[in-house]
């Protein structure tokens, strides 16, 4: 007699298990398609393990429910090989989340689609892991390698992994990459594809076929057999990381453990790449740091201290006088111009100017940002997090007074202003307000590409989703906020904006701060990316920031702020006792402490931080976390912000 457990291939209720043990009588062996039952629901699944009773867990053994019988074999030949399984258990392991999460990456709902599971044919064990090559670009022209790099991989008959951190970039690699290869050649996967073109490509990569698959995160899990080249372009980019849902993984890791996996040439590729691939491009003997350099001369860069031209003026301003009269210049010449904002809407808040009371969402701890009427057809408050919305108000909510104001700078803002001073010149604003799919940044690059001259004024989106074509003159407004967070990553991020931004700037680049000169700016005007790197991991070492430790965050939230900081004590206790079966200099653990938004959607968050202070440690703990941690705590490996 046999325990089979079985994962199924439907998404079941949450309250469920996402694995089932049945019984058989025969061995089925890993990895083969059997038919199951739950809640009467008839149902096909993978078999994760099967194993004699006698060797079985203790309670299952002794178990009082009656276990029911597997039901028919659909199919024995195995869906994963052994490089998929050796996936499926790193993932599970090093992001502590259950196989049956990893194994619907590694068989999403389009490739089972209809049923076809049962006419799959054996999956190959792939061939020969190949020459590990391992190669970081660094420079504004980098992606211009891609397009002969993946045609040498394809002419040896391999396939090509590209991933691009938004589809809209991925879109915009595809169209470079077909003036040098035939069309047939790439396949394009994303989340907008339909279902069965996807199927289609998955089974055309199952068979080995030689191609370059292109998209964001989601190509990552394809089933490969021959992976000889894989991009990561604009490693730094922050939406490699599933921050918003299980796996919390990173597509870098990921590339990694491909690489390690089937070998071939690994790029990761950026301007500025991340810290993390600097510093592994550094301690790794085969690995080569490739710059490529731009090919025009850098702009003229300038800083512009506000406190001063707010002095001088008498007023709050948000475009200062030598970056209107630079607009002026400018647009004379029939130049292009892009203006960045690090916020949406108008205005962060809204404050009474009698009371002093600002308009807050009632879900969460922030404060409601207004937006004008461009975005929505009324002025709107707007909460960014939940996405509450609410007529923007006519008096104050607590003394009824009229003089209400609005602070601070957005998107929509910048742009008043720009009309004011510049009628008449053709005005795009680029926000997340704007472009809400994909297919909405294709329209406005479109735009833009067929207009001579014109002022953009954009958020993040208008550089690393849409990739505003090169401008005369490029400007920071504002970063201030962004400047203050404090977070062991916020320097990197800035940098990284920053150089995308200064990038595109073909003559002048400005930079306006309410705040002093920030140190960061010498490196970005001088263009010393590997100045600002040794400094800051200089930094990160002291402290084991990544890459030198590794972070694990723990979250937990309630309705009420008392219950969540108790359970976070709790949490905080149980885990300090897990500590003590590691040796004292193995990790670090924080006290809880309050989300840097500490309510989000009616729930209070609280934090834990675990600092694993050696690499070599990493599975150990997270062995040890899997067994002290409650299944209700969320588990983030390697966050992106600590706060
Ligand atoms: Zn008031
Ligand atoms: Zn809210």
């Amino acid at each position: 007699m046999f325990l089979i457990e079985v994962i199924p291939f439907a998404r079941l209720p949450r309250m469920l298990p996402d694995t089932f043990t049945y019984f058989s009588g025969d061995l089925i062996a890993r990895g083969a398609v059997v038919e199951i039952e739950v809640r009467q629901r008839k149902l096909l699944g993978m078999v994760l393990s099967a194993a004699p009773v006698k060797d079985a867990k203790q309670h299952l053994r002794t178990a009082s429910f009656i276990l029911k019988k597997v039901g028919k074999i659909v199919s024995d030949i195995p869906i994963l090989n052994t490089r998929d399984w050796a996936m499926l258990e790193w993932i599970s392991g090093y992001y502590l989340t259950t196989p049956a999460t990893v194994l619907r990456m590694l068989v999403p709902s389009f490739a089972v689609r209809g049923n076809t599971i049962t006419t799959w044919e054996r999956r190959e064990e792939a061939s020969e892991r190949q020459l590990a090559k391992f190669m970081v670009f660094t420079g504004a022209l980098a992606e211009k390698r891609y397009p002969q790099l993946v045609a040498e991989a394809i002419n040896k008959m391999n396939q090509v992994l590209i991933i691009a951190p938004e589809i809209s970039r991925a879109a915009g690699l595809l169209d470079q990459l077909s003036l040098a290869l035939p069309r047939e050649k790439l396949l394009m996967a994303t989340s907008v594809e339909p279902a069965a073109q996807l199927h289609q490509y998955w089974r055309l990569i199952r068979r080995g076929e030689p191609a370059a698959l292109i998209g964001s995160r989601l190509p990552l899990f394809f089933p490969f057999v021959n992976l000889g080249l894989v991009i990561l372009d604009d490693d730094g980019a922050p939406s490699h990381k599933s921050w918003d849902q299980e796996p919390r993984y990173h597509a870098r890791e990921i590339a990694l453990k491909l690489h390690e996996l089937y070998g071939g040439t690994l790029c990761f590729s950026g301007n500025p790449p991340s810290l993390a691939a600097y510093q592994m491009a550094g301690i790794d003997e085969k690995a080569a740091l490739v710059e490529t350099p731009r090919e025009t001369p850098p702009p003229v860069s300038l800083f512009v201290e506000m406190d001063k031209e707010i002095k001088e003026s008498g007023n709050f301003v948000t475009i200062s006088q030598v970056l209107k009269d630079k607009l002026r210049s400018t647009l004379i010449d029939r130049g292009r111009a892009f203006l960045f904002v690090n916020r949406r809407g108008f205005a962060p808040f809204i404050l009474c100017q009698d009371c002093g009371y600002v308009f807050r969402c009632d879900q969460c701890s922030v404060p409601l940002v207004y937006h004008a009427q461009e975005s929505f057809l009324h002025p709107t408050l707007l909460c960014h997090h939940c996405s509450a919305k609410n007529p923007a108000p006519d008096v104050c909510r607590q003394c009824g007074s009229h003089r209400l104001k609005s602070y601070g700078i957005g998107v929509e803002r910048v742009a008043k202003e720009v009309k004011k001073f510049f009628p008449g010149t053709p005005l795009i604003t680029i926000s997340a307000d704007e472009a809400k799919r994909p297919a909405d940044i294709k329209k406005l690059s479109d735009r833009l590409t067929k207009l001579e001259s014109y002022i953009a004024v954009g958020t993040e989106m208008a550089i690393s989703g849409a990739r505003l074509p090169p401008v005369e003159l490029a400007a920071i407004i504002s970063v201030d906020t962004a400047l203050a967070l404090p977070d062991y990553a916020q320097n990197e991020r800035l940098f990284r904006i920053l150089s995308l931004i200064r990038a595109i700037a073909l003559k002048h680049f400005i930079f306006q701060s309410y705040a002093k000169e920030p140190e960061i700016l010498r490196d970005l005007f001088h263009g010393s990316f590997e100045h600002f790197a040794e400094k800051e991991l200089k930094e990160r070492r002291k402290f084991s920031y990544p890459p030198f430790g590794e972070l694990v965050k723990l979250t937990v939230q309630s309705s009420a702020r008392e219950a969540a900081l108790k359970s976070a004590k709790e949490l905080h206790r149980s885990v300090t006792f897990m500590a003590t079966r590691l040796a004292a200099d193995s990790l670090e653990i924080s006290p809880p402490y309050p989300a840097y938004i500490e309510k989000k959607k009616g729930q209070f968050i609280f934090h834990i931080l675990v600092k694993i202070l050696k690499p070599e440690k990493s599975m150990e703990v997270k062995e040890l976390l899997n067994q002290y941690v409650p299944g209700n705590i969320r588990i983030d490996v390697g966050p992106m912000a600590l706060l």
